[in-house]
């Protein structure tokens, strides 16, 4: 079975938003950047109306089903992490309460306190169609789209405080903005092929390729499926780059009033705020 027959989207650029009647919905965003709106569920059935919607407020594309991710997945980044490069790919979750949309803010944790919070921009990755112990070569039929990613990491929570674990400094609510755009497969014929860049309060921070990736998105299917299985909704984060905060000298966390964006080609870019948690 061909991608095309498995999932019915094609050329597309999905957004998910608020109308001025509080309904939620997906739209196909066009060109011109106006948006016809979605009829069905975008994971079976749906057609593209004629109608042009008036977003009042943009979500992220999916609400995700779960958020899985890979650390020290680029060569750099492994780099000047002080790690060596992995034999497997590295798994971790993030909470699915970390979910930010794109505009919103991420909030620095006052409560459960960290002065180390730290941006990384990621390749997200959406499974579209349920698959257990999927080949590399038949990745390609289970995605749905991608969109970007900022796995907001409280490093001091991940390292020093979180027991050798990842996932409490990561699953911080807020620490997952995604989106703006799901942007079908034909739209990215090599998604190890992208541009990849952090832009901080307009600065430049992290500037690559998913080309440097260690294992590409075909293998990080193969084997999160393995023995696994990958549930649509599920997103994907494939790991970020050189140039995060913590490496630098000396280092550089996000403060209030911050501004961060991610910024990947043919997807988009996605730009949220840095507030102190109220
Ligand atoms: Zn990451």
């Amino acid at each position: 079975m061909s991608f095309a027959e498995s999932i019915p989207l094609r050329r597309m650029k999905i957004v998910r938003y608020i109308t001025s009647g509080q309904e939620v919905v997906h739209g196909s965003q066009q060109p011109d950047g106006s948006i016809l709106r979605i009829e069905g569920d975008i994971f079976n059935d749906f057609t593209v109306t004629e109608e042009a919607c008036f977003a009042s407020r943009l979500l992220a594309p999916i609400q995700p089903s779960a958020i899985l991710a890979i650390g020290l997945n680029y060569r750099k980044h492994a780099e000047e992490s002080g790690a060596k490069i992995p034999e497997f790919p590295v798994l971790f979750t993030k909470g699915l309460g970390a979910l930010q949309h794109p505009g919103e803010p991420i909030l620095l944790p006052t409560h459960l306190r960290s002065t180390e919070v730290d941006y990384e921009c990621e390749l997200a990755v959406v499974i579209g169609r349920q698959g257990k112990n999927i080949p590399r070569e038949n990745a390609g039929k289970h995605i749905l789209g991608y969109t970007c990613a900022n796995d907001v990491s409280a490093r001091d929570w991940q390292k020093q405080w979180g027991g050798g674990q990842f996932c409490r400094g990561k699953s911080f609510d807020t620490f997952c903005p995604l989106g703006p755009a799901l942007v079908t497969p034909d739209e990215i014929p090599d998604p190890g092929a992208l541009g990849i860049r952090t832009f901080l309060n307009g600065r430049i921070m992290q500037d690559s390729t998913t080309a440097d990736m260690i294992f590409d998105v075909p293998a990080i299917i193969e084997f999160l499926s393995g023995s696994t299985t990958l549930y649509p909704g599920t997103v994907i984060l494939t790991g970020t780059p050189a140039g995060v905060g913590m490496a630098r000298q000396p280092p550089i966390f996000l403060q209030p009033g911050d501004e961060v964006a991610i910024e990947i080609d043919r997807i988009g870019r996605l730009t949220n705020p840095v507030r102190a948690e109220p």
